[in-house]
């Protein structure tokens, strides 16, 4: 389909865009030592990375291969050795190291100690390492101990027995990285519809009339679904895009699995509403403006399914147009064209991410986009859904087991009745009172209360806002644990008095094989694959659980598992919705709980069966004089993980300032000028790149941008922390003779 075509030039050659075919090169490459487990892993694992799913490289969309350079990128760190012990004997020289070259170092190869005042770590035994935790966690508040999960690859299986295993320790302080994405979604969706996922599946996108994509980037961190778009696009389907920022990969995207795509790349999305930072609640309601004004509604859907249509409609129709075009950033006429766009769709998909999610209105902002979704009843048929896009393969699953400071399994809210129920399933006491999150457990500790931090996986300092504070915060903990598979920079933070280093498996290497849960609801197994280990890695799930043994003897037998097969029947006993985990066996069985969708039929799990409207406010945003909006994005790099320095979508380097030209312009700068942003919380020098961003609003990098985040906006639900929604003022640092050329790929 010529019109479709990116570029006449064969493989968009000269064209700014990511090879991805050099990709394949540069991961057999950069697993040349062990390049049969490597092609073992890809072809019967399912994918670490994000949470859209893979058995294997297939998947149940699409046929062909399912494959992108995330994966291709996290490859390495399941297959590398273990790192030299002595590298570690003083840690002075890593601390100044950027994270990727620390994980590049290797596996961590066996438990390790540093206590305070020591230059660096040194090996001790397993035995030796839980027998001084589980004498600490005795010796401690059950209230003053914290677990923190990543989701690095992280399956179901370990999220269940850990949430287990610390419940017995008396505490609901578990908390996983789910807090930081998609925690607003999940408190949105459940009040409005009494589901907490997503409610169609990827099919559903293939021939629908439209899709919208709000504050999210797919084609940078959900790759394989740019396929999944580029046959929706093949079957008639419109695809737009909300957003500060004209993301250059959304609009042209040369899929490598697909000859017509790989030669001649693919226009995507066509139609582009560049809201700015924080615009979206005004935006959405301008789009209802219109569309009850027009009469543009599906009045039997809201009239038959709904409540709460009628404070919607009032509040919306109080707002003048001044005050909406102020807040989004978007002029009236452009808001209608998104308005007939979406009147003119019988079926739509929409789909968002963490520029939705990560602001102080975070529940709010999903609740604007279920509205629009309820006012054209785009929820249970085919060919519609709402779809809150999980960046990590773990992030889905971890939550619905219960790894949560504020739920139990199953979702269940942390109260009496439920904890009541858990007890007398699990044969020992459940604690009651809901557990903090993870900026609530950094508070804790720089008051100095905290007194045990475990943290699998992850990264404090490169993931919470205000990174020096969060190095502060880790310093006052007299123990901390980090278990994980490499090594990452919190773990080098000066001790309080004893850090603590356990290796980890990688979810290949887990006996008995696991699942994960894809941002679709379906549960796929992986298998465990055979090749090289790390003599002294253990399975996570197995180590909370003796930890829990150690603390309390006397759970003893009601906290052992004989294996993950046996984790999976639990599950399926205490989770209703997951029951069919246990029946999950070998390389590709999976099932979607659910079934491929949610509230199908117009049957809404609420409380009265109907899906519900909220009226929510425009949020209060107080701008400095002269400030800007600053978002923070992601360049090429899984979450916090950054893999180059230039990301090959925006040409934009790790410090680049992303700019519109008319800000540019006013202010005298082009690309390459260096510029610092500066708020109350910090100062981040970095270069413009004069792009097509709304005006008014500016894009950095994160983690990068964290220093300008304050650490304590969050939602008012989720606690999410406000990385999108950051204020700062500018200044150019460079003189004009100072001018560096602006890079070009
Ligand atoms: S799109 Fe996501 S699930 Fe698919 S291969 Fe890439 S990282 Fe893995």
């Amino acid at each position: 389909m010529p019109e479709l075509w990116a570029s006449p030039k064969p493989f968009g050659i000269g064209e700014q865009h990511p090879n991805n075919f050099w990709e394949v090169f540069r991961a057999i490459w950069e697993n040349r030592d062990s390049l049969d487990y490597a092609y073992r892993i890809l072809d019967q694992g399912v994918c670490d990375g994000c949470a859209l799913g893979t058995s294997g490289i297939k998947d149940w969309t699409v046929t062909g291969l399912h494959l992108c350079n995330i994966r291709l990128r996290l490859l390495r760190l399941n297959t590398m050795p273990a790192l030299d012990g002595e590298v570690l004997e003083n840690v002075k020289a890593l601390q100044s190291q950027r994270s990727r070259d620390l994980r590049g170092l290797g596996r961590i190869p066996y438990p390790m100690i540093r206590r305070r005042g020591e230059p660096g770590f040194r090996r001790i035994s397993w035995e030796e390492a839980l027998t001084l935790i589980a004498d600490r966690i005795r010796a401690s508040q059950p209230e003053h101990i914290y677990f923190y999960m990543t989701s690095r690859g992280v399956p179901n299986e370990t999220y269940y027995a850990a949430q287990k295993a610390v419940r017995a320790l008396g505490t609901n302080n578990i908390d996983n990285a789910a807090r930081v994405c998609h925690s607003p979604s999940t408190f949105a969706l459940k009040a409005a519809l009494g589901v907490g996922a997503t409610t169609c599946s990827y099919t559903d996108l293939v021939g629908t009339d439209l899709v919208v994509f709000f504050g999210s980037n797919v084609a940078n961190n959900q790759p394989v679904m740019m396929k999944y778009l580029y046959y929706a696009r093949k079957a008639g389907t419109k695809v737009a895009v909300v957003n500060p920022y004209r993301e250059p990969a959304m609009e042209r995207y040369w899929v490598p699995s697909d000859v017509e795509s790989a030669l001649f790349g693919t226009k995507i999305a066509e139609h582009f509403f560049q809201v700015q930072a924080s615009g979206d609640i005004a935006f959405l309601h301008g789009t209802l403006k219109h569309m009850i004004g027009e009469g543009w509604l599906n009045d039997d859907f809201i009239r038959n399914h709904t409540a709460g249509f009628e404070e919607l409609r009032s509040l919306v129709e109080r707002l003048s147009w001044e005050e909406l075009e102020a807040a989004s950033g978007v002029n009236r006429e452009q808001t209608r064209d998104f308005a007939r766009l979406v009147a003119n769709a019988e079926r739509a998909v929409f789909v968002w991410g963490m520029g939705i999610t990560q602001h102080t209105c975070g529940e709010d902002n999903v609740h604007a986009i279920i509205n629009l979704a309820l006012a054209k009843g785009f929820v249970g048929r085919e060919g519609c859904g709402l779809m809150p896009i999980r960046g990590h393969s773990g992030v889905q699953g971890g939550a619905e087991m219960g790894a949560y400071a504020t739920v139990f399994p199953g979702g269940l809210p942390i109260n009496e009745e439920n904890a009541a129920k858990f007890s007398q399933q699990w044969g020992f006491t459940v604690p009651k009172k809901p557990g903090l999150t993870t900026p609530e457990m950094l508070e804790l500790a720089l008051q100095r209360e905290l007194e045990v931090l475990w943290s699998m996986g992850g990264d404090f300092r490169e993931v919470m806002p205000d990174p020096e504070l969060t190095g502060s915060a880790l310093k006052t903990i007299p123990l901390r644990v980090h278990q994980d598979i490499v090594l990452s920079s919190q773990m080098l933070v000066e001790p309080d008095d004893t850090v603590i280093l356990l290796p980890s498996t990688t979810r290949y290497e887990i006996p008995g094989g696991v699942t994960e849960t894809s941002t679709e609801r379906r549960v796929i197994f992986s298998p465990e694959i055979p090749g090289p280990r790390i003599d002294e890695a253990r399975s996570e799930w197995e180590v909370f659980l003796e930890l829990a043994r150690r603390v309390r003897p006397e759970w003893a037998d009601k906290l052992a598992f004989a294996g993950t097969e046996a984790i999976r029947e639990e599950i399926a006993r205490t989770i209703p919705f997951y029951d069919g985990i246990q029946n999950l066996k070998k390389k590709g069985d999976s099932f979607q709980y659910g079934g491929p969708m949610l509230c199908a039929g117009q049957k809404f799990s609420t409380a009265d069966g109907k899906a519900h409207f909220k009226a929510v406010n425009l949020p209060q945003i107080s701008l400095p004089a002269g400030a800007f909006r600053v978002v923070t994005r992601r360049g090429k790099q899984f979450n916090s993980m950054v893999h180059e320095d230039i990301d090959a979508s925006t040409a934009a380097t790790r410090d680049g300032v992303l700019m519109n030209p008319l800000d540019a312009r006013r202010l005298g700068l082009l690309s390459g000028d260096h510029v610092r942003l500066h708020n109350d919380f910090g100062t981040y020098d970095g270069k413009v790149l004069v792009a097509p961003v709304t005006t008014g609003t500016l894009e950095v990098h994160w983690p990068e941008g964290n220093v300008l985040v304050d650490p304590k906006a969050r939602s008012p639900l989720a606690k999410i922390p406000a990385y999108k929604e950051i204020s700062a003022t500018l200044e150019r640092t460079n003189g004009a003779e100072q001018r560096e050329p602006v890079l070009k790929l």
